[in-house]
């Protein structure tokens, strides 16, 4: 039977390719080039659909992708119940952090118990994060750039992914808090585990090989 795995294009495809070609799986595309969002493979078999990174657990949920490739923040921010998810990665590393102005008080504000305007696409990351710290927040959704909203005032502190912190850096933001290590999972959608497990587990398989190994 036929597979579609869900990739985003960028970091995720850049990193799971060397994991598909453990597979003998070579996409006919390059996704940065071409405007195809089906893209085929080597193996004809299997086909590779493109969509947004926070979009890859809905196509997988609702089986219109068999297998995906998410990163912990996209999962954490989702209803992951019908997903089977065996498998870390281990790329795309990075991890979601609390930052704020250089110059902002942070500690003092956590102490005081004072209101903290949070701006953040991960709303619902930011939202238990604090409560469970007893803290009250407003948080304020924003789609991208998230940088830029304590610089204009907009908020007092943001939830965002943190990698080398040179973004943090250059705009004079720091990092005070770590809310989570991330990483990407394979995910799958439960019923074509079942209805495809000749396919799916070799799959499975390799990707968890390749994964421990670490390439
Ligand atoms: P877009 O950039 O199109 O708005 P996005 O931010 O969701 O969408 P990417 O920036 O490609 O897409 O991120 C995809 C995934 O890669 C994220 O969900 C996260 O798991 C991981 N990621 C994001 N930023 C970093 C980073 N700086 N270092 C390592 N991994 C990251
Ligand atoms: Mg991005």
């Amino acid at each position: 039977m036929a597979i579609t795995i869900a990739l985003s294009k960028g970091r995720i495809f850049e990193e799971t390719l060397p994991l598909l070609d453990e597979a003998a799986i070579q996409p006919t595309d390059d996704p940065e080039t071409s405007r195809k969002l089906i893209i085929a493979t080597s193996r004809p078999d299997v086909r590779l659909i493109i969509v947004r990174a926070s979009d890859v657990p809905t196509y997988v949920r609702h089986g219109a992708a068999d297998l995906g490739i998410a990163g912990r923040d996209v999962l954490m921010e989702h209803d992951t119940a019908g997903l089977y998810m065996p498998v870390d990665l281990a790329i795309a590393r990075c991890r979601m952090m609390v930052a704020c102005r250089d110059d902002f008080d942070y500690e003092a504000h956590t102490r005081r118990g004072a209101r903290l305007r949070v701006a953040t696409k991960y709303i619902q990351t930011a939202r238990e994060h604090f409560a469970a710290k007893g803290m009250h927040v407003d948080l304020i959704k924003l789609y991208g750039s998230m940088e830029l909203a304590p610089l204009t005032g907009l908020s007092d502190a943001i939830v965002d992914l943190v990698s080398s912190g040179n973004t943090l850096k250059a705009n004079r933001l720091r990092a005070v808090e770590e809310i989570a290590a991330i990483s990407s999972r394979l995910i799958i959608n439960r019923a074509a585990l079942k209805l495809k497990r000749a396919e799916v587990q070799p799959l499975i398989d390799t990707f968890s090989r390749s994964a421990g190994s670490g390439t």
